[in-house]
């Protein structure tokens, strides 16, 4: 028996004349994540895609897993195609959920009939397989409101398809629809999640990370090479732009007040963040940053940090707890990675006190020591690109 991964679209559906738009990017994204698992066609009917293995050497395994991280699918279900006949549908039901059946305490068939045509209708076909499969399961109890199990069959323009419960898919839009955008990734918890959310919402990345060597080692750099590795699972194969800041630190720490040196360290990250989003037609960029968590992101020091550039800061976790943040990133698996004890550069520098409310002033006078522009200029010039192609699962 043949069978065929039926997955949902979400929101897609809503989005009026720019839908098909959205479908078609939905559907390139599904072939790209499919890719490794072997030759499917993919195709829209109505609000749901198919992904249908082209020949026996298809991995469904994995294909299956894979398509629950691509982002506008809001469910996967594991379907068997029949042909569009009462008893070819029973035969189906029977034989790819006979075991699924037997296990449950009780199960129900629910019919969606999107081929009108089809002389029964929905409640005349979920009786008839489900009268059938009772005979053939007498230990398994019918029960159309509680079921342990339900059963659903659909009969479509070309196929009719059984299929067991849909596990949940990514949700969220398909990746580029929404544009792109720069994500400032450390290799803290936060950042990841961030990057994970934004790129939910149809956004393609560019993540960029400073890296203040010898300060920080090799392992910290390579750290955030394996959270945009994993990242990639929802983002698709990256490239991080590693920006090189220790010329920067060193300048800040030998010249300017301490307690205003992460407040300024973070205002150069948004600058050269700013000149790779625009060198790479990103429309703004996003951060890890949380109000209250720590100094540098209280209001006052958010207003001050995002006051030198002129691109909308994306900041997706501003307003989740600690304790809600580490939940999604143990979900998508960058807990684990972000907890490794490599430091930061922000940690290198640290301030004893550093000020909580600066003042806008008093950061200007700092910065009027320096040559913001060769500086900028010169860890621009020094970025290196490496690949963060996606981690198997
Ligand atoms: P995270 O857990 O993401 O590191 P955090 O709570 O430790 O965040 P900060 O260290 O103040 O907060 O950093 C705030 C944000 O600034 C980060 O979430 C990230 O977006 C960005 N950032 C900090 N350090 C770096 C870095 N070395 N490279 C790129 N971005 C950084
Ligand atoms: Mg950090």
């Amino acid at each position: 028996m043949k069978d065929i991964l039926l997955l949902k679209q979400g929101e897609i559906v809503l989005k009026g004349l720019n839908r098909r738009h959205f479908e078609l990017k939905l559907i390139a994204n599904v072939e790209k994540r499919l890719r490794p698992f072997g030759q499917f066609n993919v195709y829209a009917v109505q609000s749901t895609l198919y992904a249908e293995p082209m020949d026996d050497s298809c991995d469904m395994d994995g294909a299956c897993e894979a398509v629950k991280t691509v982002f506008g699918v809001v469910s996967v279900s594991r379907a068997a195609a029949c042909e569009k006949d009462k008893d070819a549908i029973f035969e189906a039901a029977k034989t790819y959920l006979g075991d699924a059946i037997s296990r449950a305490r009780s199960f129900k068939v629910e019919t969606k009939r999107a081929d009108k045509r089809f002389p029964m209708t929905s409640i005349e076909i979920s009786q008839y397989v489900g009268g059938l499969l009772a005979d053939a399961f007498p230990h398994v109890k019918v029960d159309v409101h509680n079921p342990e199990l339900t059963v659903t069959v659909e009969v479509r323009d070309y196929s009719a398809y059984v299929h067991g419960a849909a596990e949940p898919g990514a949700g969220g839009l398909p990746i580029g629809v929404g544009g792109r955008a720069v994500s400032l990734l450390s290799g803290g918890i936060d950042s990841p999640v961030a990057t994970y959310l934004a790129a939910r919402r149809g956004l393609s990345i560019i993540p960029v990370h400073f890296f203040s060597f010898p300060y920080t080692s090799e392992q910290a750099k390579q750290k955030v090479i394996d959270l945009a590795r994993i990242l990639a699972r929802y983002c698709f194969d990256m490239r991080v732009e590693v920006v090189p800041f220790t010329h920067i630190q060193e300048e800040l720490r030998d010249k300017c007040p301490e307690e205003l040196l992460t407040i300024l360290m973070r205002r150069f990250m948004m600058r050269i963040s700013e000149k790779i989003a625009r060198a790479n037609g990103c429309g703004a960029l996003i951060t890890g940053e949380n109000l209250g968590q720590v100094a540098s992101q209280t209001l006052e020091a958010l207003a001050v940090t995002e006051e030198c550039v002129g691109i909308p800061i994306l900041r997706p976790v501003i307003a989740l707890d600690k304790r809600e943040i580490v939940d999604i990133a143990r979900k998508i698996d960058t807990f684990d990675t972000s907890i490794l004890p490599y430091e930061d550069c922000c940690t290198v520098f640290t301030p004893r006190r550093p000020k909580t409310k600066p003042r806008l002033d008093d950061i200007l006078k700092a910065e009027a020591v320096l040559d913001i522009p060769g500086l900028v200029e010169e860890a621009y010039s020094g970025i290196e690109r490496i690949p963060a192609t996606i981690l198997p699962y």
